[in-house]
């Protein structure tokens, strides 16, 4: 029977088998020439023979192979190639690539959240006996990891305060392995000496661990500083709106590959892909994002300087650490927090009140957004701990989004007069 040659006109062409040469974004030799927003657009992209423009999304958990002999070559890590996605993905590989171009880092391994990150960047490197030290202003769940979880397993933790030196020098003990901070800290907008607090952990061989989640590449270069390892709550101001949970940890390619990869290739925190490709997307625009948002954030902390019992706010003079900000940030963030008379009942009276800001524990958002710390992201602390990382009843904690900063102070005007401000 005749072939109808034109019955294939309408069909997709056949998978090409030829690999597409340009795959530039993978290349360091040349990404290192690039600069910053570049690497947010490009970096890390690998195009499959398609020469797809888009990055794609290789919604797969295990790989084929041609023969018997490949799987086992790459078993043994004698040759190059996915195996399983536990391990390796394109997609999830892209975004790490691209973050580690971001970050300055030699190496970066994706993972499943923000937590899965902090607590692999911890686990995968201290053992029963080892001591760390954790600055006390912190995300809940990660004082959670440092107070609950780790002592369990023989590690012991000193909380002190970030802002002040002598305290991580006095916690130093013989055993001391990590310092763990992030700055800005949530949600009291302490801020640590990046430079001053890596510098005395190198000075006794301990590992510095830095939450960037709050400022990220496009405002704070942690390892520009002296820090050793970044960690990233992804599912902030990388993704940026709202949409799905990520995270990653950055490093040396010896700290990333030898020390963090053994444990999460046997305990499997993994980034899906799809949502790897999410924060793919969301880093082609972080700078604009971030840099938008943090420029909205000072208008609106203008606003609120004054009509507030206290306000905390990085960007602005009346921040005691203002200084040092200027010093170590681009920008001072999209997120600060600040206190209204009248405590508990206040403030939810205020959140209550709001008409365009959405009340909602999340942050980093293209919306703006507000909680009440103590009843939400800080809620599984004891109230002792709370009190001392300065965690009060009427504290409130706003993440600047994209609208007109103008309609956001509108909104806080009405909302704080209902509530008799
Ligand atoms: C949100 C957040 C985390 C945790 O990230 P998830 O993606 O929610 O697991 C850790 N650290 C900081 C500073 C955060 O804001």
């Amino acid at each position: 029977m005749q072939a109808r040659a034109t019955g294939l006109r309408g069909n997709p062409p056949p998978l090409m088998a030829r690999p597409m040469k340009r795959n530039t974004g993978q290349n360091r030799s040349i990404t290192s020439k690039w600069r910053d927003a570049t690497r947010a657009v490009r970096g890390g992209t690998w195009r499959s023979e398609q020469g797809e423009t888009s990055e794609a999304i290789f919604l797969t958990s295990g790989y084929c192979y041609d023969d018997a002999h490949t799987p086992a070559a790459r078993f043994a890590g004698e040759e190059p190639g996915m195996t399983y996605s536990r391990t390796q993905n394109p997609s999830v590989q892209m975004l790490e690539e691209r973050i580690a171009l971001m970050e300055g880092a030699e190496a970066c391994r994706a993972q499943a959240s923000g937590m899965a990150a902090m607590s692999t960047a911890l686990l995968c490197q201290l053992s029963v006996g080892d001591h760390m030290v954790v600055a006390r202003a912190a995300f809940g769940p990660t004082r959670w990891v440092t107070d609950n979880l780790l002592p369990r397993f023989g590690i012991d933790c000193t909380a002190v305060d970030g802002r002040d030196l002598d305290a991580w020098k006095a916690a130093i003990q013989p055993n001391t392995k990590v310092f763990f901070f992030e700055t800005p800290a949530n949600p009291t907008m302490d801020i640590v000496d990046i430079r001053a607090v890596c510098d005395l952990a190198r000075e006794h061989g301990i590992r510095s661990v830095v939450d960037n989640a709050f400022a990220t590449s496009a405002l704070q270069r942690p390892l520009d500083l002296g820090a050793d390892v970044v960690a990233y709550s992804a599912t902030k101001l990388m993704d940026g709106q709202g949409r799905v949970l990520a995270g990653a940890v950055c490093g040396s390619a010896d700290f990333i590959n030898g020390v963090l990869l053994p444990f999460q290739r046997n305990t499997g925190p993994t980034l899906s892909p799809f949502n790897a490709w999410v924060v793919l997307k969301g880093l082609e625009t972080l700078d604009l994002r971030a840099v938008k948002q943090a420029e909205n954030a000072l208008v609106v902390g203008r606003y609120l300087e004054g009509r507030v019992s206290r306000l905390l706010h990085p960007g602005l003079p009346s921040h005691p650490q203002h200084e040092l900000v200027k010093r170590q940030m681009k920008l001072s963030g999209s997120i600060f927090s600040f206190e209204i008379a009248g405590g508990r009942k206040a403030a939810y009276g205020l959140l209550d009140a709001l008409e365009l800001i959405d009340i909602s524990n999340n942050i980093g958002d293209t919306k703006s957004l507000m909680t009440h710390p103590a009843s939400t992201t800080h809620s599984s602390l004891t109230p002792e701990v709370r009190a001392d990382m300065g965690v009060t009843e009427s504290m409130l904690r706003i993440s600047v989004g994209l609208e007109d900063p103008q309609d956001l102070i509108d909104d806080l005007d009405q909302a704080m007069k209902v509530v008799g401000l």
